[in-house]
C-alpha cells in the first residue's frame, strides 16, 4: 500500500497532532509555528483536525445531545494502550481514535450547526427548503470528507512508517463497522415495520 502524497518537503504533519495536544518541545514548537506561517497545507491540516476536536469537545460536553461516559476516550485509549509501543506511534494511533469516535460523533453535531448556518447566512435563506436540504447534505458530505481523509492520512502514515499491520486492521475494522451502523440501524427500522 503506497500513500501518494503532495506533502511539501519540510511538512512534518505528525507534528500537527502533537501541537494539538501541547506534546511538542520548546524548539520544536518554535520550528512549527513557524512553519505555520509559510504552508498553507500544515494551516489547513491544523484547522481540520482542530475543527473536529472542537466538535468531538462540543458532543461530550453538551448534556442534552447524549449520554457518552466522560472519559469514553481516555478508557478507550488506556486499553489501546497495552497492545502499543513507541510514543510516537501510540500518538498517531491515540489521534485516529479520537478521529473514529468525532467521526461518529460529528454527525449529532451538524444538523444543529446546518441549521444554524441557514439562519443567520442571508444568501441562503431565500432559497428555503429545498435550500436546506441541499445545504445540509452538502455540509454532511463535506465534513464526513474532511475527517475520512484525516483518518485515511493518519492510517496511512502509520502504515508509511512501519507500525504492525494489525493496528491497520483494527483501525480499518473500526471505520467499517461505523458505516455499517446506520445501515444496521435501516434495516432493523425496516424490520420493524414489515412486522
Ligand atoms: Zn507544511
Amino acid at each position: 500500500m503506497k500513500v501518494t502524497s503532495n506533502d511539501r518537503i519540510g511538512c512534518q504533519l505528525e507534528e500537527v497532532a502533537a501541537y494539538l495536544d501541547g506534546e511538542l518541545s520548546a524548539a520544536a514548537l518554535a520550528t512549527f509555528e513557524e512553519h505555520l506561517k509559510s504552508c498553507p497545507d500544515c494551516a489547513a491540516e491544523l484547522r481540520n483536525q482542530r475543527q473536529l476536536l472542537c466538535t468531538l469537545d462540543f458532543a461530550l460536553h453538551e448534556p442534552r445531545s447524549f449520554e457518552l461516559p466522560r472519559d469514553f476516550t481516555r478508557v478507550v485509549a488506556a486499553h489501546a494502550e497495552n497492545d502499543l509501543s513507541g510514543m510516537r506511534q501510540w500518538r498517531e494511533r491515540r489521534r485516529a481514535l479520537q478521529l473514529c469516535a468525532a467521526l461518529a460523533l460529528v454527525s449529532f453535531g451538524l444538523l444543529g450547526a446546518a441549521s444554524r448556518t441557514l439562519v443567520f447566512d442571508p444568501a441562503r435563506s431565500f432559497l428555503r427548503v429545498t435550500g436546506s436540504l441541499i445545504s445540509l447534505v452538502w455540509q454532511t458530505i463535506h465534513d464526513a470528507g474532511t475527517g475520512i481523509a484525516v483518518i485515511v492520512r493518519v492510517v496511512g502514515r502509520a502504515v508509511v512508517f512501519g507500525s504492525h499491520g494489525l493496528w491497520l486492521l483494527v483501525a480499518l475494522a473500526f471505520i467499517v463497522s461505523l458505516s455499517l451502523l446506520p445501515l444496521l440501524i435501516a434495516k432493523y427500522h425496516r424490520a420493524q415495520i414489515v412486522e
